[in-house]
């Protein structure tokens, strides 16, 4: 049979003429956090796309509302917003509880959060290395904790986190991202190996730069750092990436939607580079 290209969804694949491809996430239940912007929001409608059932939080009511509105606008699926600071166990819980009651189930997890704060050694707080732990490495730690029964019992599972390329090659100033990002690889290789036999994989995915409220913000901090516009810190952004441009959110949603889907059941314990090519290492 001809390789052609195949429309999936929105996503392009090579298959065979004739031949009906599927990511098999129909009916699959995904709780999504951060997802009233940026990264986790383009994740969510990704996956509703797809045809999952989707939850979505964050901690701003009206913005995760209006997100919902949108992808249910957008795909015509049911979506359950829900108020959840990653930070604080409790809304966790209940964040996962309400999922699996609304759905009936939870197969996927895309543990997302606000990025920490940007320094160094000499400049960052105790309370600052204490609110990035909670809110990266901890808060997937809970989203973890809260989904696996749920995940167990269906005999499958996709936990797919969403880290910086930071978790492999520092990026001067972000020392908080560069020390618990790292941490957090180690966390889904081991959880990878733990998991495997109940036919849950965990991965995750190291965003390069996306064009997003979170690094509009690192360019404005740029920019007064260096005495240069906002757009020249963008340019300059730019430069510095293969592709030469900031990735779009969609793209890394595709990325997201594979890892999380049917189609990706033998990808296990990786970090996947969404980055334009701005990761040197091998
Ligand atoms: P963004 O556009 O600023 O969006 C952040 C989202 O997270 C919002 O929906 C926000 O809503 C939510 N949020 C923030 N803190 C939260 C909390 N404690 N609990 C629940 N929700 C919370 O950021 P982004 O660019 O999508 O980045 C998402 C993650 O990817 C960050 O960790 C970032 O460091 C990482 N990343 C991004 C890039 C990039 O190029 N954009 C690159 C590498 C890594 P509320 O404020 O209403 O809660």
């Amino acid at each position: 049979m001809d390789n052609v290209l195949v429309k999936i969804g929105s996503l392009f694949f090579c298959g065979n003429r004739g031949e009906d491809m599927n990511f098999g996430l129909k009916g699959r239940v995904a709780l999504v956090a951060a997802a009233s912007k940026g990264l986790g929001y383009a994740a969510a409608i990704g996956l509703a796309r797809e045809g999952a059932r989707v939850a979505i939080c964050s901690r701003t009511e009206a913005d995760i509302q209006q997100a919902a509105a949108n992808i249910k606008l957008d795909c015509g699926e049911d979506v359950l917003p829900l108020i959840c600071d990653v930070t604080k166990p409790d809304e966790i819980k209940n964040a996962v509880a309400q999922t699996a009651i609304h759905f009936g189930n939870l197969h996927i997890i895309i543990p997302n959060s606000g990025g920490p704060a940007a320094g160094t050694f000499e400049n960052l707080t105790e309370e600052q290395w204490s609110s990035a732990l909670d809110s990266t490495l901890f808060s997937t730690v809970n989203m973890v904790r809260e989904a696996l029964p749920h995940m167990k019992s269906a005999g499958w599972g996709r936990v797919v986190v969403i880290t910086s390329t930071s978790a492999r090659q520092p990026i001067p100033g972000l020392l908080l991202s560069n020390t618990i990002r790292a941490g957090i690889l180690g966390l889904c290789k081991t959880l990878s190996q733990e998991f495997a036999p109940y036919g849950i994989t965990v991965n995750s995915i190291a965003p390069g730069s996306f064009d997003t409220d979170r690094l509009k913000h690192l360019h404005e901090r740029n920019a007064q750092a260096g005495g240069i516009t906002f757009a020249e810190a963008r340019k300059q952004a730019e430069q510095k990436i293969p592709l030469g441009r900031l990735g779009r959110p969609e793209e890394l949603a595709n990325a997201v939607v594979f890892l999380a889907s049917e189609a990706g059941s033998y990808v296990t314990g990786q970090a996947w580079a969404v980055d334009g090519g701005q990761t040197l290492g091998v």
